[in-house]
């Protein structure tokens, strides 16, 4: 095992139109902007890093992190199959609708953008009362009706709005439409990727007074036009101190929740690395202090590692 030991993240923010309040106010996020729509607590992507804020390399980016150490050694075997980083974490305050949207698959993205595609998972880590979410179609589309109600603005009228509650995991798979609704607070785990495709944004207008770009065209190339395939339920397992709960796995990310009671020993092994989100309690991670919404990476190969303390938290590794 190597010398690594579990660092805590200080996140990127993006200040999009739909935003909140909630991650300052809540979460104590370290972030004056007016809106803080997002918090990207696990990113190694251009757009927005992490930085290391714990330990002898404080002040580095993940990015630099990994370029330091190795990334074979920092990520583990089972991300040398990927030629960037493999996942993205954020925090998401919807004080407003999201634009509906769908993101490609890899060979799409791949072909088309020179990116990545995005699957993505969420977790409602909070919500109002009577909150809903869009999540696919009601039922089958054709391309033709889809495209007619996209031009007509009746697309809302087939798609699928689900009500929510805390806890509630969806898994959505590379071509679903989606639109996180307002007054939800979400966790989201998705592949590495900034690729969006808008249809439909309520007819709004940005800071600069304009409404943002719609992507209809390509939109209509990658959606998969039928009703959502949710991830079918997992057993909640009992572990010594804890329960786990596998919510989804795919080829880029494998993510439990973990209620903790007491303690629960978790191992970083060869093979991935482990990121720990914190959603509930101030657990010990590894020896790092966290308050919810605290981002704990811990490099593959760390070994044993333990998080102490009445808590809910994410478990991902790849
Ligand atoms: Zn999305």
């Amino acid at each position: 095992m190597s010398n690594f030991k579990p660092v805590k993240l200080t996140p990127a923010f993006k200040d999009y139109l739909w935003g909140g309040t909630r991650l300052r106010d809540d979460f104590k996020k370290p972030c004056d902007f007016d809106k803080i729509a997002e918090s990207w607590e696990l990113s190694c992507h251009k757009d927005g890093q992490s930085v290391i804020a714990t330990g002898e390399d404080k002040g580095l980016t993940l990015t630099q992190f990994i370029e330091k150490y190795g990334k074979s050694a920092v990520l583990g075997s089972d991300c040398d199959k990927f030629e960037n980083f493999p996942i993205l974490i954020k925090l998401i305050d919807a004080k407003d609708n999201l634009s509906v949207q769908v993101h490609p698959d890899n060979e799409y993205a791949q072909r088309v953008e020179g990116e990545y595609g995005k699957t993505e998972m969420w977790y409602v880590v909070d919500c109002d009362e009577g909150a809903t979410l869009l999540y696919g179609f009601k039922d089958k589309i054709s391309k033709e009706e889809f495209k007619e109600r996209i031009e007509n603005n009746t697309l809302l009228e087939v798609t699928n709005a689900v009500p929510v509650k805390k806890g509630d995991v969806f898994f959505i798979q590379a071509g679903t439409l989606h639109a996180i609704g307002k007054g939800i607070l979400i966790a989201e785990i998705q592949q590495n990727s900034n690729t969006t495709y808008r249809i439909y944004d309520y007819g709004r207008v940005g800071k600069d007074g304009k409404t943002r770009e719609l992507h209809i065209d390509k939109a209509l190339d990658v959606t998969e036009l039928a009703p959502a395939k949710s991830y079918p339920e997992t057993p909640v397992e009992q572990k010594d101190g804890y329960t786990q709960k596998l919510l989804s796995s795919c080829e880029y990310f494998s993510t439990y929740v973990l209620d903790i009671d007491t303690e629960a020993e978790l191992v970083a092994d060869e093979k991935s690395f482990n990121s720990i989100l914190v959603l509930e309690g101030t657990p010990d991670v590894g020896g790092v202090e966290t308050i919810k919404g605290d981002s704990v990476f811990i490099p593959a190969s760390t070994g044993k590692y333990a998080i102490k303390g009445k808590s809910k938290v994410i478990l991902t590794k790849v």
